[in-house]
């Protein structure tokens, strides 16, 4: 374990230890429950909850009011979802989203066609991004919400989603974006972007697991969403349950260090990535998947031709590395997002994601450039398949 290198940061993060350091008061002295105003020990609880809802707020360009808080994306997506779709019925049931969102949104986007939904999911262009003309023709007066992600989980493509929302309003349709891998690495401003929803999750940008929010706008006209959950009226009967007090400490302190060395941050790990594309570029059959001017400073996702990614992982023990996303890792499929950028199977099974962060440092990005290339040499000079190609039997 010393020696692993930890390129997996779309999967998760590590917590960063200022967090750590303000979420500790939480989980001990400060322990009570931000719902018992009755006590003082509540009521401290319960302004830091409401102080980690001003940090977070204001690291989107939000008001406190416009932020509920939730176990993790994945939750803010549902009750985004479901809940727009279960109020807006009487405008329409047609929902346009994409082919490469994450599993969170296309799972509940398939729930809701059999709920009697009808989902358009439109195709990208081979370098990831969508086309603003195919949104605009796929829309239509039953069309009550565009779902579309900031920043794609596996190969960092940036949506243009100032065009997006701009679409959306013209239209007069809700616009919900998941911008989960997006805060910490690009500029997220709800302010300069009129976008309607929004989700997000701590672990995504140093904060811890399992706590999230959702953003719903509250400015132009109050959007209708209901609850998920019921049970309490907390979060103002948007999300009962007893809200996770240190979590929530922890992803408010964490959205300050996003904010605060944002450009700092994405220099460095931008730098890291061109050290990383550069040091790999030596490696023959090799492809950068995705749009490379428009994409997150932390993410690249490669194809290695003629091989499997579980053989190169296999292959690279001290390399955390993945294929695909980590929601999806664990099948054999090939990872939809590459299919609809146009892979072939077999090259999506040959590609994989490198994910790094404001933690990772150059000599590890230098060792693992070296472990990958005599990993992929030897696999390759093992191969039947690599030496037909070799051989100009195969294309
Ligand atoms: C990680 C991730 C999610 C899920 O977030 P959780 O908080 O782990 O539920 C959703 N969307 C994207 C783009 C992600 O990267």
């Amino acid at each position: 374990m010393d020696e692993l290198i930890y390129l997996d940061n779309a999967a998760t993060t590590p917590l960063d230890p200022q967090v750590l350091e303000a979420m500790m008061p939480y989980l001990t002295d400060r322990f009570a429950n931000a719902s018992s105003t009755t006590h003082r020990v509540g009521r401290i609880a319960a302004e830091g909850v409401e102080r980690a809802r001003k940090q977070l707020a204001t690291l989107i360009g939000a008001s406190p009011k416009e932020i509920t808080f939730t176990s993790g994306a994945t939750e803010a997506i549902n009750m985004a979802l479901k809940g727009i779709y279960r109020h807006y019925q009487s405008k329409g049931k047609h929902i346009l989203t994409c082919q490469t969102e994450h599993k969170a949104v296309l799972d509940t986007c398939k729930y809701l066609e059999k709920q009697g939904a009808e989902v358009t999911y439109l195709p990208v262009n081979p370098d990831g991004s969508v086309s603003l003309a195919a949104l605009d023709a796929a829309i239509r007066p039953d069309t009550v919400l565009i779902a579309m992600m900031y920043a794609n989980n596996e190969t960092g493509v940036l949506h243009p989603v100032g065009e997006i929302a701009r679409i959306a309003t013209k239209n007069d349709i809700l616009f919900f974006c998941d911008a989960t891998q997006a805060l910490g690495k690009v500029e997220v401003d709800v302010t300069q972007t009129p976008i309607d929803m929004l989700c997000l999750s701590a672990h995504k940008f140093h904060g811890p697991k399992g706590v999230g929010a959702l953003y719903t706008r509250r400015k132009r006209k109050p959007i209708q969403t209901g609850a998920l959950l019921h049970g309490g009226s907390q979060e103002q009967n948007l999300r009962a349950g007893t809200l996770n007090v240190p979590a929530i400490v922890g992803m408010g302190a964490a959205a300050v260090i996003a904010r605060d060395a944002l450009g700092k941050h994405h220099a460095y790990m931008n730098a890291l990535r061109n050290q990383l594309e550069h040091g790999l570029s030596v490696i023959a059959e090799t492809q950068t998947n995705g749009n490379i001017t428009s994409r997150l400073p932390n993410i690249s996702n490669i194809t290695f031709r003629h091989l499997r990614a579980q053989e190169i992982m296999v292959a690279l023990p001290h390399l955390a590395i993945a294929s695909g996303s980590a929601c999806v890792s664990g099948d054999r499929e090939p990872s939809h997002v590459l299919l609809a950028m146009g892979l072939k199977p077999e090259e999506a099974h040959a590609s994989l994601r490198f994910s790094l962060s404001r933690y990772t440092t150059s000599d590890e990005i230098m060792t693992a450039c070296k472990q990958i290339t005599e990993a992929i040499n030897t696999l390759r000079q093992k191969s039947p398949v690599w030496q037909l190609f070799q051989a100009g039997l195969l294309d």
